[in-house]
């Protein structure tokens, strides 16, 4: 095992076979009929909702951002664990209401909404995180046409940023909700006999592994929280105050302590004050809820030797899982950890630079590894594959099989 990837002493091998969920690499791969493939360990996810319960606030509604990975069977299991999702599309909302979840316990945030979407969030009763103005007016119009009244809550660009996050999501000029020194006038011009007024949605960032950067990010959004509290014509049922918990995915790279962010956040909850006090607080996560759970196999398919370099070949790569090929969203190209599955470990080891289908020299599973040797017909896994997979990957580039997905 490569001494960079220690968190993966967690992992459970058997006869030197990486097993995932009580099963072998190999007899996941043939349940899910073959390479390249997805797998989600659905005892993980329970797992980890109750993990992160037992820390933070009892009093905390925790929600799943389903854009992480909308995979139905997915949402399907979260939804019995967490107390809402949050969809960013009608296609989205059609998965979240197939849950089976009470629409009130759906959000729907996203810029750019159809009339269409807004339409159908409307119709389906849940609550819609407007932002923008115009958005606003659309559904003033919704609820004269369909005879329904909106449950609205706003998306507030906040005036600062979640530091060092994997995504800046906030702070500065953004097309994400509304600047929040607009909102005093916005929502002293609100008619509340049009829509139902819900509350705010504060999201400052994503993806990040530093407490003291979240628990900065939690101070700002509570404080800027109370001022909107205070303005609202009536009173606000929830504040949304973003997730932004990241998971370990480079060489270096701890888990993050969350039990530092969730005693402070018990202390903000507790200190709040005014209208703000009777509100529920919600978090809405995505990848740190999903990530860890997921596992993308790929199969050897061809080996060669080019220049003094190893190349193994894989049936999968960037066109399901462009975020582990470093084009989504990293400056410098760092390895997920990938191993052999059916040769986790051995003396014997080499250098390898392993690469998918397409053609494009983008193509990465992983570069630089030492691994042990392996031979065409092995499978290739990559771990912390969860979130941000199958759904956020050009599956139609190069017009090569869709990936398989299945929760075990
Ligand atoms: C993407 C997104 C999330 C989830 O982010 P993660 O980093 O996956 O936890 C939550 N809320 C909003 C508004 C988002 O756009």
């Amino acid at each position: 095992m490569s001494k960079e990837h220690d968190r993966l002493k967690r992992i459970t091998v058997k006869d030197n076979v990486l097993q995932v969920a009580g099963r072998s690499a190999g007899q996941l791969v043939t349940m899910a009929g073959g390479t390249p493939c997805y797998i989600y360990d659905r005892k993980f996810l329970t797992k980890r909702v109750e993990t992160l319960r037992s820390m933070m606030p009892s009093e905390l509604k925790l929600h799943y951002a389903i854009k992480a990975n909308p995979m139905p069977a997915v949402v399907q299991h979260m939804a019995a664990l967490v107390d809402g999702l949050d969809v960013a599309s009608q296609k989205e909302l059609m998965v979240a209401i197939g849950s089976g979840i009470d629409p009130e316990a759906i959000s729907f945030a996203g810029p750019a909404k159809r009339v269409e979407e807004l339409k159908s969030a409307v119709a389906a009763n849940i609550v819609i995180n407007v932002e923008s103005c115009l958005e606003l007016e659309r559904l003033y119009e919704l609820s004269e046409e369909l005879g329904i009244k909106p449950r609205v809550a706003f998306r507030v660009n906040p005036d600062f940023e979640l530091k060092s996050s994997g995504m800046k999501m906030a702070g500065g000029p953004k097309q994400f909700g509304i600047d929040a020194e607009l909102m005093p006038e916005v929502l002293a011009g609100l008619d509340t006999g049009k829509v139902d007024f819900y509350g705010f949605h504060i999201f400052s960032g994503s993806q990040n592994l530093k407490p003291e950067a979240l628990i900065d990010a939690h101070d700002k959004t509570f404080e800027l929280a109370e001022r909107l509290c205070e303005l609202a014509p009536v009173p606000v049922r929830h504040v949304n105050i973003g997730g932004g918990l990241g998971i370990p995915y480079f060489p270096g790279e701890q888990s993050l302590d969350v039990a530092v962010v969730a005693e402070h956040l018990k202390e903000l909850m507790l200190a709040r004050t005014g209208c703000f006090k009777n509100s529920e607080i919600v978090m809405e996560l995505g990848r740190y809820l999903v990530g860890e759970a997921g596992y993308y196999f790929c199969q050897i398919t061809d080996k060669k030797e080019s220049r003094g370099q190893t190349f193994l070949m894989t049936d999968g790569g960037l066109h399901h899982h462009l975020s582990n090929s470093g084009n989504f969203g990293q400056v410098i190209r760092k390895n997920y950890p990938v191993l052999i599955a059916n040769r986790v470990d051995s003396e014997e080891k080499e250098q390898v630079e392993i690469v998918g289908p397409l053609c494009t020299p983008l193509d990465i599973v992983g570069a630089k590894l030492d691994l042990p040797i392996a031979e065409v017909g092995d499978l290739v896994v990559v771990f912390q594959s969860g979130a941000y997979g199958a759904t956020a990957s050009p599956q139609g580039f190069l017009s090569h099989p869709y990936v398989r997905e299945l929760l075990v």
